[in-house]
Formats: C-alpha cells, structure tokens, sequence
C-alpha cells in the first residue's frame, strides 16, 4: 500500500503506520525519527534540522524533499510505504505530487486521522519514546507504559519524553499543525485522495482502512 497519513501531532500516524507495516510489508517512512536520528549522529542533516525541532517549527521543506527524493527510491519502498509526518506544508505536497510522477508511482490514499484536541493534548504530555533510533518505539505513561519502567520492552534502551514534548513546544506545534499543515486537508481532498477516519483508536482506524485497501 502507498499511503500518507495526516493527522495532528499525537494523532498516532506512527503508531498507525507500524500496524499497517505488519499487515503487507510496506515501510514505515517517518521523516520525524529520519530527522532525530540525524540529530543524534551528528550528521550534517541533524545539525541543520536540531534548533528548529527544539523549537517545535518545521524544517525547510528542501531539506525535507532532499531526504525524500533518496528514500523513495530506496529498494525497500517497492513493495508500498506509509508517509508519517510527510508532508507537512502544501509546497512538500506539491514536490511530493511531481516527485511520484517522476519515479512512476500511485499514492492509493491520504488518510487524515482525526482526534479531539483534548486527546491530543493528554497524549503528547504522557507519550515517551525509546531513545535508541533504530527503535524510536513509542510508549504512554498512562495507556501503554512499558513493563519496566523507563526501559523500551523492545530493546531495552532508555525511554525518554522527547524534547519537543514540553508543555511549550506541543502547542507550538499544534500552532504550526493548523497554521502549514492542516490545509493539506483540502489540497488531498481536491485530488480525490483523501479519507477521513476517526483516530481515537488505533486499532479501529486499521480496521476501518483495511477494506478500502484491500486487506
Ligand atoms: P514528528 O516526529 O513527525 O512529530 O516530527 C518532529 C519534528 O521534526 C517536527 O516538529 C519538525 O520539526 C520536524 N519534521 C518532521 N517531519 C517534517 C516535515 N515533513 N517537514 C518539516 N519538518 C518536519
């Protein structure tokens, strides 16, 4: 499958994406954990990208669309992907739209994951994250914490709250959500692309999916 997902941020794309990985295959593609990742090697990229995601403000979309342009075409992306937190501004929309034109590719569907801000909000204060990026899996204090506290049940890295998950910087980012990223709403919509699905339950939002992809 050749999905994007939309959503806020603690909509649960990532949590989505990684039900949706076992049921064919397809990659997960977070341009989120690609971006942290770098930060924590060093890299040029996470040098580049850091101040801006401390900050909760999205970095430049070329930057983004350099990333991309690689990853799409990595072999691994043949069988399907799930676009986590790509794109995030209409210009990615409309580099990502040529893009797929270029490499000969069909998004099935953007499905926007829709979730009451309240929801948002206690989700993000009590998400943590396993630090290992190879990991990067995702845990909630209060709905899903893990056995040991503080250690991933995965790898057994150290699982932290993100810096950008202060008090202050989630609502900088559900500010820049609506103000860059909520339009690609209707930017899917008019491509006749979009399906919307009530994200209070991850497991209900596979469920719902699964028809209309053909699973
Ligand atoms: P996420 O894990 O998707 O919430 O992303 C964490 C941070 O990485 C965001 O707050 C942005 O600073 C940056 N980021 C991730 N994806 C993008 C994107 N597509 N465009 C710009 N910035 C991004």
């Amino acid at each position: 499958m050749k999905l994007i997902l939309l959503g806020a941020p603690g909509a649960g794309k990532g949590t989505v994406a990684k039900l949706l990985t076992t049921i064919d295959g397809s990659v997960q593609i977070s341009t989120g954990d690609i971006l942290r990742g770098a930060v924590q090697t060093g890299s040029e990229l996470g040098k580049e990208a850091e101040a801006y995601m401390k900050r909760g403000d999205l970095v430049p979309d070329s930057l983004i669309m350099g990333i991309m342009e690689k990853r799409l075409q990595e072999s691994d992306c043949q069988k399907g992907f799930l676009l986590d937190g790509f794109p995030r501004t209409i210009p990615q929309a409309e580099a990502l739209k040529e893009l797929l034109a270029k490499l000969d590719i069909t998004l099935d569907m953007a499905v926007n994951i829709d979730v009451p801000k309240d929801v948002i909000l206690d989700r993000l204060c009590t998400r943590r994250t396993c630090e290992n990026t190879e990991c990067q899996a995702i845990y909630n204090v209060k709905s899903s914490p893990t056995k040991q506290e503080g250690i991933c049940d995965k790898c057994g890295s150290a699982v932290i709250q993100r810096d950008d998950e202060t008090e202050e910087a989630i609502s900088h980012r559900l500010q820049t959500y609506n103000d860059k990223t909520a339009p690609l709403i209707g930017f899917y919509e008019k491509e006749g692309l979009l399906k919307t699905v009530s994200g209070t339950s991850s497991d209900t939002v596979v469920q719902e999916l699964k028809a209309p992809l053909g699973f």
